[in-house]
């Protein structure tokens, strides 16, 4: 383990330093604690010894500094286990309160040590699973199985969030509704299984034409899954202008990956139909926003598909 043991004594640190060492730790020292803090922050430890006495900032409060930094972090966690001569009741008490894991006296036997040390780094490995665990159930509750793109659900919290945040500054707002053309024709003639493959190839390059858009005049525009073989991309704080130029690059994306579609009317590929809506001032009215997308999109179904209507 990497350990960070804080104390102000030379002596006492050369000893438990040593100890440690042997028993092949890599330990890093700090003689006070506003020492310890700066040490931690540069090279977060798996583990903390911390003395209690100390100038300049003592054990508890360099603790309580600490557990502070881990809070502003998901999941953030580091044994701390206090180090110190006076082994009383109520310095137990105030170091567990203080934020420490455990305590022990500068005495205590070599095989107390380490055992409390293995016992921590057990503790450390279990939260750093859960927290691996956790990350990935997150990413996947977000994520749609089919595409890789961002879910339904997901969309819907974003919006919130970002229309919200565009209502109380009163920007510009504009959302996209994607359909695939006569998408019920390919599964029938192709299969099922060659549609997934289609929507697969379709997901992948309406997220590269937003990200590209997004590393231009755009920031946090995003794609997601609306349903079956419809898309939705919300763009905040884009003009009517770079909505537009937007929704035709889809289609045109679409229409270059040249995936054959011999039932979709007059194309004879693959081909994606767009719908937009685009507010100057964002003012709480989404409904009317997806119904202006809605309309539009119905009207490009109307004149042919294979291309966006805005207003
Ligand atoms: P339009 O041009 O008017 O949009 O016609 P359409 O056939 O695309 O529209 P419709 O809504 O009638 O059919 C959508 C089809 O999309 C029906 C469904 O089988 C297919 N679909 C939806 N989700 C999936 C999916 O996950 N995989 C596959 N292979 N097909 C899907
Ligand atoms: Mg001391
Ligand atoms: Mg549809
Ligand atoms: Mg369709």
């Amino acid at each position: 383990m990497r350990i960070l043991l804080v104390d102000d004594s030379r002596a006492v640190a050369a000893v438990i330093g040593a100890r440690l060492e042997v028993i092949g730790h890599e330990v890093t020292l700090a003689e006070n604690g506003e020492v310890a803090l700066v040490r931690f922050r540069d090279a977060p430890p798996d583990l903390v010894l911390m003395d209690i006495e100390m100038p300049v900032m003592n054990g508890f409060e360099a603790v309580q500094r600490i557990r502070a930094m881990e809070a502003t972090q998901d999941w953030a966690w580091t044994p701390i286990i206090f180090l110190t001569a006076s082994d009383t009741p109520e310095n137990l008490v105030t170091a567990i309160e203080a934020g420490g894991d455990d305590f022990i006296a500068k005495t205590v036997p070599e095989a107390v040590l380490q055992a409390k040390m293995k016992a921590m780094a057990r503790i450390a490995g279990l939260r750093a699973q859960l927290a691996y665990a956790n990350r990935k159930l997150e990413a996947q509750a977000s994520q749609d199985g089919l595409t890789g793109l961002y879910n339904r659900r997901y969309m819907d919290l974003r919006l919130d969030h970002q229309w919200a945040e565009a209502c109380s500054s009163g920007a510009p707002f504009g959302l996209l509704m994607l359909d695939v053309d006569n998408f019920k024709k390919y599964n029938d003639h192709y299969g099922h299984q060659a549609g997934d493959d289609c929507l697969r190839a379709i997901a992948a390059s309406l997220a590269e034409v937003v990200a590209k858009a997004n590393g231009g005049l755009l920031r946090d525009a995003f794609v997601a899954r609306y349903g079956g073989e419809e898309f939705a991309v919300l763009m905040p704080r884009c003009s009517a202008a770079t909505l537009g130029a937007l929704a035709g690059r889809l289609v045109a994306a679409v229409y270059d990956l040249g995936i054959s579609h011999e039932q979709n009317a007059d194309w004879g590929l693959v081909t994606l139909s767009v719908g937009g809506a685009h507010v100057v001032r964002a003012d709480g009215k989404l409904a009317q926003l997806f119904r202006g997308a809605d309309a539009h999109l119905y009207l490009a179904k109307q004149k042919g598909r294979n291309r966006a209507e805005l207003d």
